[in-house]
């Protein structure tokens, strides 16, 4: 089934508010298995509505609607649709009952343009909305179909969930499933070049790949006849590419990968602390959006200049002297004088050049190293991070903390970066 998502407002054309029922419907239909065409955005005006849906009807079976169906004279979609199916209104009993009772409980006189939510299409299958006032429909004529919607995002997503999902979900036959796998340490191309086989003989599952900053996903999904059919395609599927890249993923599910960290730290009750100099309180800042860390994380010690880790973390100005700031010497110094003073099992430290200022040639800027000691196990990590600007080195630099962490964790080797 092809589908359109039409959005009635002259709010939304104003860029007064933003169209959120329209990426929720999208997802939806999406989701259900119905191809989305195209996205059409209109004001409250009937005849352009009224072309616009005869437009998308060109190359769609169904349309949904959203907005323009409450009280007021600019309210006219369900009388453009109903028009433009040629199909005439009339009262619906229920509806009117269910208005009437909905004034009496709030205790407020009924106005006569009131009464208009109350008539529908003759033909139409009313979506009562048990969260507002305007319920929704569904008109059909010669293999056409327009689903009208109420516009207040709250009401349209208890419609669509409560009706309209059962009434699509028995027209068509198709269900798709998919899964959204994410990655780190690998670039897109190279995550292509490696499934390039994959992605160029499949029809279904289908396999594409997308960037994000830092990281890779992979949107694994297949559209069948029954929920089940899709499941086992895609599951088949990921298991070819954890084959080729399983080293990669770190998420089967969508998630962040710091989301991926703190959940495996509450899980596993491991507490942990950091000492951070370039990345200067983000790596903390990162892990605390995970509610409920509280448990787990001690601290975290913003150690940038040199006496700042003399004084906090018991660095031993040889080794600074020596090394310097930005050395795997320091880093370790960091992290094992962390774990003094925070007593957490997990400890991490991290030093490097952010940039875009104080960049050598022995140590260039996006240089970093990151130690980690989990109990016993002490692990330095350098890395060379492609030095895009400061904001990209920093928010890099978060990226491979959490990676390291997650792999000591899981206790599988680390990547080179
Ligand atoms: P009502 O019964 O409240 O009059 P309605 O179906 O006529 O509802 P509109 O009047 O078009 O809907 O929109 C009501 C409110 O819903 C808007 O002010 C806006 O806040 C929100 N809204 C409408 N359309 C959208 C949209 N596409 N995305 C997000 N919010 C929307």
């Amino acid at each position: 089934m092809k589908s359109s998502i039409l959005s009635v407002g002259t709010e939304l054309l104003f860029g007064q508010i933003t169209n959120t029922n329209a990426v929720y419907l999208s997802q939806q239909l999406n989701l259900l298995g119905i191809d989305v065409l195209s996205h059409y955005t209109v004001g409250d005006n009937p005849d352009r509505l009224s072309r616009m849906i005869r437009q998308a009807f060109l190359d769609c079976d169904l349309i949904i609607t959203t907005g323009g169906l409450g009280p007021t004279q600019d309210d006219l979609t369900k009388e453009v649709a109903c028009e433009v199916l040629e199909d005439k209104m009339v009262l619906h009993e229920p509806s009117k009952e269910r208005l009437a009772n909905y004034f009496n409980k709030l205790n407020r006189p009924i106005t006569d343009n009131n009464w208009k939510q109350a008539y529908f299409p003759s033909g139409a299958t009313i979506f009562s909305n048990e969260a507002g006032t305007a319920p929704g429909f569904a008109l059909e004529k010669n293999g056409k179909t327009i689903i009208c919607l109420p516009g207040p995002p709250r009401e349209m997503k208890y419609v669509f969930e409560k009706k309209v999902k059962p009434y699509l979900e028995e027209k068509h036959e198709n269900v798709i499933y998919y899964r959204m796998l994410r990655m780190f340490g690998i670039g897109e191309s190279a995550l292509e070049t490696k499934l390039i086989d994959l992605i160029d003989t499949q029809t279904d599952p289908t396999v594409a790949t997308y960037a994000k900053e830092g990281e890779c996903s992979l949107r694994i999904a297949s559209k069948r006849k029954t929920l089940q059919e899709a499941k086992a395609a895609v599951d088949e599927m990921t298991e070819q590419v954890v084959i080729r890249v399983g080293e990669y993923i770190y998420s089967y599910d969508d998630e962040d990968l710091y989301q991926v960290v703190g959940r495996k730290l509450l899980q596993s009750g491991i507490s942990i602390s950091s000492a951070e100099s370039c990345t200067g309180g983000l790596f903390s800042t990162t892990l605390t959006e995970i509610p409920g860390i509280s448990s787990v994380f001690d601290r975290s010690l913003v150690t940038y200049s040199n006496r700042a880790k003399i004084d906090e973390l018991g660095v031993d100005p040889e080794i600074l002297e020596k090394h310097g700031a930005v050395s795997e010497n320091t880093a370790i110094a960091m992290a094992e004088g962390l774990k003094k003073v925070s007593g957490s099992r997990l400890n991490i430290s991290v030093t490097g050049i952010a940039g875009p200022e104080g960049g050598t040639e022995d140590k260039p800027v996006g240089l970093v190293y990151i130690c980690t000691i989990l109990d016993d196990d002490t692990v330095c990590k350098r890395a060379l991070i492609r030095n895009v600007d400061r904001r990209w080195n920093r928010n890099y630099t978060v990226m491979l903390m959490l990676d390291g962490i997650n792999r000591m964790l899981d206790t599988r080797p680390q990547i080179e970066q």
